[in-house]
């Protein structure tokens, strides 16, 4: 059923506890941990506890929690206090363009200067 926990999903795992994360915010519907192969400065990853592939799957079947993701993703950045001087929230989508965890997530990134357009 949509949104349900995947047994084979590293993110879901991460979202039960079963996997370490470094966790750096959590509320009902999400969680935020630091990347494990961080590209910049500040590099946290903010995810849904429920399932979805992608972002744009995510908000068309849950808009609030679409919302939460991105209301937190502000949050870290405020936490990180990168917001000040700039920071990205990437949503890859499709391994075209780099996704490799196919649960949906934020990348919030900051701390550094950003190229853009990203490569
Ligand atoms: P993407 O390539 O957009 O799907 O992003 C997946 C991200 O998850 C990458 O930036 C990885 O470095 C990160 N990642 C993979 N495994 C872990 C893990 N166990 N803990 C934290 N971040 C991870």
């Amino acid at each position: 059923m949509a949104g349900e926990p995947q047994a084979d999903c590293l993110f879901c795992k991460i979202a039960t506890g079963d996997i370490p994360a470094t966790v750096v915010r959590e509320t009902e519907t999400t969680i935020a941990f630091r990347d494990v192969s961080p590209k910049a400065p500040t590099h946290v990853l903010v995810i849904p506890k429920a399932h979805y592939p992608d972002a744009a799957s995510l908000a068309a079947a849950e808009p609030g929690i679409a919302a939460d993701v991105l209301r937190e993703a502000g949050q870290v950045a405020a936490d990180e206090k990168v917001d000040g001087q700039g920071y990205r929230i990437v949503f890859n989508t499709g391994a075209g363009a780099g996704q490799t965890v196919f649960h949906a997530h934020a990348h919030v990134l900051g701390g550094r200067g950003l190229e853009w357009p990203p490569g």
